[in-house]
């Protein structure tokens, strides 16, 4: 069953559901362990070692900038694959994620463009 090695790589990536929240986050665009961090309440250890599978994946890379890394996902055509598994599983629309407020978030892509807060 060696030839379809390659095609269950990607499988055993998507099989767990940090990792499936991990790529609905990145959806959007790239974002850094401290974003993901602020929308889950997850530790960031934790954070790194799915990102680390993904990563191996090949489903997503970094990038460094000062500080920060940012992760984003390198083969976008996963999402069609996610997508196919919701409307097999029936939920037929993307998960929604557990959308802590992020109007605690730190990270760069949060910040830009911010007005200092109104309260
Ligand atoms: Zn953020």
């Amino acid at each position: 069953m060696d030839k379809y090695q390659n095609e269950i790589k990607y499988l055993k990536a998507l099989s767990h559901p940090a990792r499936l929240a991990i790529l609905e986050a990145l959806r959007q665009g790239e974002a850094c362990v401290c974003h993901m961090e602020t929308l889950f309440g997850w530790r960031q250890a934790y954070i790194s070692q799915q990102l680390m599978v993904l990563r191996e994946a090949g489903l997503v890379t970094d990038r460094r900038d000062g500080w920060n890394v940012f992760y984003r996902v390198v083969k976008p055509e996963i999402y069609a694959v996610i997508d196919a598994v919701y409307q097999v599983s029936g939920r037929g629309m993307q998960i929604e994620l557990p959308m802590a407020s992020l109007d605690s978030c730190t990270c760069p892509h949060c910040n830009i463009d911010l007005e200092p807060p109104i309260k």
